[in-house]
C-alpha cells in the first residue's frame, strides 16, 4: 500500500494519542510529575532572563523606558517585597540562586523523564510478554517467534525513545512559552512577527513529519528482517556449515544489514535537513527583526539587547522542537507495532485463567468422538473415541501426517476440541479445568528444549520444589543417572539447548524432567525417534518400570516402541483405523505395520 505523507502525518498524530493515553493510564503519577519539572524548568529560565535586567541596569544599559521599564519595575518591587536592594551583587546573588534552582530542577527533571521512559518500556515488555504467553497454541504455533522476539526487544527499546522525545515536546513547549510571554512584553509586534514566522516554519515542514514516520515504518521492517535473519541464521549454522553455504548466509544478513543502515541515513537526512532549514532561516529571521525593531519600531537599545537573547534561546528550542516531533514521528511505529502484537496476543487468549477447578484422575481419559482442524490446510484429527485406563500404555501409532501430534496436544489441553469432549474420570474437561489438568501431565516431545543452565535448574524448571532425593529418584527412574557423572554432577553446565550432551542423553534427561512432576500422565510423542536402538531400548525399560503407577501415552510412527503397549490405537489420515493389543491387531490386519506404516518409517 502506497501511504502518501498526509496519511503517515495523520497516522502520527493519531498513534500519539493512542501512546498518550496508554502512557498517562501506565504511568499517570510519574508523567505528572515530569509534566510539572518541565514547567518549574520553563519558568526557572524565565526568572534567570528576568534578573539580566537588574544586571544590565547596573552596568549603565538603559532600562527605565517602554516596555523594559514595566519590567524593570516589576523587579525592583519583588526586590524590595524581599527587602533586598536592587544592584549588581544583589542581582548576582539572585541570579546564582536561580541558576542553582533550575539545575536542581533539571537535574529531577532529566531522573523523572528517564524513569518514565524506563518504566514504561518495562511496562510495554511485561504486558506484551504475558499477553503473547495467555495466547492459544493454535495463534502461537503460527506466529513467527523471531518477530515476537523483535517486537519484544528492539521495538520495545524504540517505544522508550519515542517516550523520551514525547517527554522533551513538552519541555520545549514549556520553555518556549516562557520566553515568548516575556518576549511578547518586551515588543508585542515584533514577538508575533517571530511567532508568525517560526509558525510558517513548522507548518512548512510538516511534509517531513511524514516523511518520519515513513522512515520510521521502513526501520520497524528493516530490522525485524535483520532479527529474523539473525536468528535463523545462528540457528542454522551447523546446517549451513556441513553445506558449505557460510558465505551464502553471509551475504544475505549483509544485504539485510546494509538495508537497516540505509533506513536509518535516510531517517537523519530527513531530519538533519530540518535542522539546517531552522539554523540558516532562524539567522535571516532575527537578523531581518532586529533590523525592524531598530530602526523601523525605533526601540531602545535595552529592550533590543533582551530580544536579542530572548529571540536566541527560543529559536534553537523551536528547532528542537521540531526534532523532537519528526523523532516522535520516526519512533512511533514501533509503539504500534507493539500494540498490534499484544491486542492480535489478547485477542487469542486462552479462555478463564482464573478459578481452576481440580481434576481427579484415577481411572481414565475419554476421548468422545473429538474433532480438532488446523486452520489452514485442513489436517487434524476427526472422530476419535479412545479410553485409556489409569495407569495403562497406550500407543498412538500412525504415519507422519496421520493426526498423533494433534491427538497428544489435545490430550494435554493444548489445542481443545472443536467437538466432541474430552473427560478425565467424571470431569467433562473445559477451560476451568486447563490448569488442574496440565498439572498432572508430564511432557517430552522430539525436539527435546533444554535451558542453557545447569542440570538441577533444568529439573527445577519443571518442579520448583523437587528436592536432591526426588530428583536422584526421577533420575534413576529415566535411566538419565549418567549427568551425576558430569563434571560438577547436578550443577554441570548444559551449554545452549543443552548441546553438551548427545541426543540420546538430552532425551533421557528431558524424561527425568517430566517424571520429577510425578506425573499421572506421562506423554511422550515421538520421544524416542531420533534415537538409536539402545538408547530407545532405554527409555522404554524405563516406561516399561513406570507401569500401572501412571498412564503413558506414547506417540509414535515406530512400531518398535508400541509392541509393548496394553493398547495401540492405529491413526491413518485423521481418524482411527483400528485399536487393540500388538497380538489382536495382527491377527486382524495381518501386521499393523504392513498396513498402515510405509516400509520406511518402520
Ligand atoms: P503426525 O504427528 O501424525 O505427524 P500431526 O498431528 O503433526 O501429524 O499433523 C496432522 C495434520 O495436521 C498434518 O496434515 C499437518 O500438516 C497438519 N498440521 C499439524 N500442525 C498444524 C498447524 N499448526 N497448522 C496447520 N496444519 C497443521
Amino acid at each position: 500500500m502506497n501511504v502518501t505523507p498526509a496519511t503517515a502525518r495523520r497516522d502520527t498524530w493519531t498513534s500519539l494519542g493512542a501512546f498518550c493515553r496508554t502512557l498517562f493510564a501506565m504511568l499517570g503519577r510519574r508523567v505528572l510529575v515530569a509534566l510539572l519539572l518541565s514547567a518549574a524548568l520553563g519558568l526557572t529560565e524565565g526568572a534567570g532572563f528576568l534578573l539580566l535586567i537588574p544586571m544590565l541596569t547596573a552596568v549603565g544599559v538603559d532600562t527605565g523606558s517602554g516596555s523594559v521599564g514595566m519590567l524593570a519595575s516589576a523587579i525592583s518591587r519583588a526586590f524590595s517585597a524581599l527587602h533586598l536592594t536592587p544592584s549588581l551583587v544583589t542581582a548576582l546573588f539572585a541570579y546564582a540562586a536561580v541558576i542553582t534552582v533550575q539545575t536542581t530542577v533539571s537535574r529531577w527533571q532529566v531522573i523523572t523523564v528517564l524513569s518514565v521512559e524506563l518504566h514504561f518500556v518495562a511496562g510495554i515488555r511485561k504486558r506484551l510478554y504475558a499477553a503473547v504467553a495467555r495466547a492459544r497454541w493454535q495463534y502461537l504455533a503460527r506466529s513467527r517467534a523471531s518477530n515476537i522476539a523483535q517486537v519484544l526487544t528492539n521495538e520495545a527499546d524504540r517505544v522508550g525513545i519515542a517516550t523520551y522525545q514525547v517527554l522533551q515536546l513538552i519541555v520545549h513547549l514549556c520553555v518556549s512559552t516562557v520566553y515568548l510571554a516575556l518576549a511578547l512584553r518586551l515588543s508585542a509586534t515584533l514577538t508575533i512577527g517571530v511567532m508568525l514566522t517560526g509558525g510558517a516554519v513548522l507548518i512548512a515542514l510538516q511534509r517531513r513529519i511524514g516523511a518520519s514516520r515513513r522512515q520510521g515504518e521502513r526501520t520497524s521492517k528493516a530490522t525485524e528482517h535483520l532479527f529474523t535473519a539473525a536468528v535463523e541464521h545462528v540457528a542454522a549454522l551447523r546446517i549451513a556449515k556441513s553445506y558449505g553455504a557460510e558465505e551464502r548466509h553471509v551475504a544475505s544478513l549483509a544485504a539485510v544489514a546494509d538495508t537497516v543502515a540505509d533506513t536509518q541515513i535516510e531517517a537523519i537526512r530527513i531530519s538533519a535537513g530540518s535542522r539546517s532549514w531552522f539554523e540558516v532561516g532562524g539567522v535571516m529571521a532575527l537578523s531581518l527583526l532586529l533590523w525592524i525593531g531598530l530602526r523601523v519600531l525605533q526601540l531602545p537599545a535595552g529592550a533590543v539587547m533582551l530580544l536579542l537573547y530572548v529571540y536566541s534561546r527560543i529559536m534553537p528550542r523551536l528547532s528542537a522542537f521540531q526534532q523532537a516531533l519528526q523523532d516522535v514521528a520516526y519512533y512511533l511505529p514501533a509503539f504500534a507495532a507493539t500494540e498490534r502484537l499484544r491486542i492480535e496476543a489478547e485477542r487469542e487468549a486462552e479462555p478463564v485463567r482464573d478459578g481452576a477447578d481440580p481434576v481427579i484422575f484415577r481411572r481414565h481419559i475419554r476421548l468422545d468422538h473429538v474433532t480438532f482442524v488446523h486452520d489452514e490446510g485442513g489436517g487434524g484429527v476427526r472422530e476419535i473415541t479412545v479410553d485409556i485406563p489409569f495407569g495403562s500404555t497406550a500407543a498412538i501409532l500412525g504415519p507422519s501426517g496421520a493426526g498423533k501430534s494433534t491427538l497428544a496436544d489435545l490430550l494435554c489441553g493444548l489445542y481443545r476440541p472443536q467437538r466432541g469432549t474430552m473427560t478425565v474420570d467424571d470431569t467433562a474437561i473445559d477451560d476451568r479445568h486447563l490448569s488442574g489438568w496440565k498439572a498432572q501431565i508430564g511432557y517430552v516431545n522430539q525436539d527435546t528444549f533444554l535451558f542453557n543452565t545447569s542440570v538441577r535448574a533444568n529439573l527445577l524448571w519443571a518442579c520448583p520444589d523437587a528436592t536432591d532425593d526426588g530428583i536422584r529418584d526421577a533420575l534413576s527412574l529415566a535411566a538419565a543417572e549418567f549427568v551425576l557423572d558430569l563434571p560438577g554432577g547436578l550443577d554441570a553446565e548444559l551449554g545452549d539447548r543443552g548441546q553438551r550432551l548427545s541426543g540420546g542423553e538430552r532425551q533421557r534427561l528431558a524424561l527425568a524432567r517430566a517424571l520429577l512432576r510425578k506425573p499421572k500422565l506421562l506423554l511422550l510423542d515421538e520421544a524416542t525417534s531420533a534415537l538409536d536402538a539402545a538408547n530407545e531400548q532405554r527409555i522404554l525399560d524405563a516406561i516399561r518400570r513406570l507401569h500401572g503407577t501412571m498412564t503413558v501415552v506414547l506417540i509414535t510412527h515406530r512400531t518398535s516402541a508400541a509392541r509393548d503397549a496394553d493398547t495401540i490405537y492405529l491413526l491413518e489420515d485423521g481418524h482411527l483405523a483400528a485399536s487393540g493389543t500388538w497380538t489382536t491387531l495382527a491377527d486382524r490386519l495381518g501386521n499393523p505395520v504392513n498396513a498402515l506404516i510405509p516400509a520406511h518409517e518402520v
